[in-house]
């Protein structure tokens, strides 16, 4: 029913779970599909209110921006959807990598709590690599050039010295995924590291 809208229909549509959380994109084209079968809503972006197939079809009415068109439908793209039953993460996980490692640590030591400013941090494994310890999430954790010295290649316990929390690996999702290719505008709210990283303040 769609024919001559390629390009519109390959375009991305951002895919939040059912808690509003971006879990990944895909083509406006299986946004549809999705939205048509009844298993994610469109959320408007201006009103942030998640549309059924039907509501969205009455909500795209004389509006005058790109859509799709069919003999019968003018339709809105959807640029957001939210599923109705996910509630997960996708299962990949989060890339291990120097990035993402000070993401997770927010570029601050983990022993001491200091931010020296990214030059100033190394990347400390908790169990020493001599001691067989892994390159990874769990064994991997940011400490300025002064912690990293004083800690060397010993255990915690040898050091006298402790972890300001327990390293894991993060739960986001992976916003390298996210951000390829073209990124409208209406997802910042729900990717941008600006929007979601502000202190709140009275
Ligand atoms: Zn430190």
């Amino acid at each position: 029913m769609m024919n001559g809208q390629a390009g519109v229909l390959d375009q991305r549509t951002l895919v939040l779970n059912r808690s509003w959380v971006a879990i990944s994109t895909t083509t406006v084209r299986h946004a549809m599909t999705m939205l048509y079968a009844n298993v994610a809503r469109v959320i408007c972006p201006q009103t942030y209110q998640a549309h059924d197939f039907e509501s969205w079809v009455n909500a795209s009415a004389s509006r005058d921006e790109p859509c799709i068109r069919t003999v019968a439908l003018r339709l809105r793209i959807p640029e957001i959807i939210t599923l109705a039953v996910y509630d997960g993460f996708p299962n990949r996980g989060v890339a291990f990598s120097r990035r993402n490692l000070y993401r997770r640590d927010k570029h601050m030591c983990q022993y001491c709590g200091i931010r020296p400013g990214t030059e100033e941090l190394t990347i400390d494994h908790v169990v020493p690599r001599s001691r067989g310890g892994r390159t990874n999430w769990t064994n991997c954790v940011l400490a300025c050039v002064e912690c990293n010295k004083r800690k060397s290649s010993r255990t915690l316990s040898e050091a006298g010295m402790r972890l300001l929390k327990h390293p894991r690996a993060p739960r986001w999702s992976s916003d390298t995924a996210l951000l390829l290719g073209h990124r409208r505008a209406s997802w910042d709210s729900f990717i941008s590291d600006r929007y979601w990283n502000v202190e709140l303040k009275d």
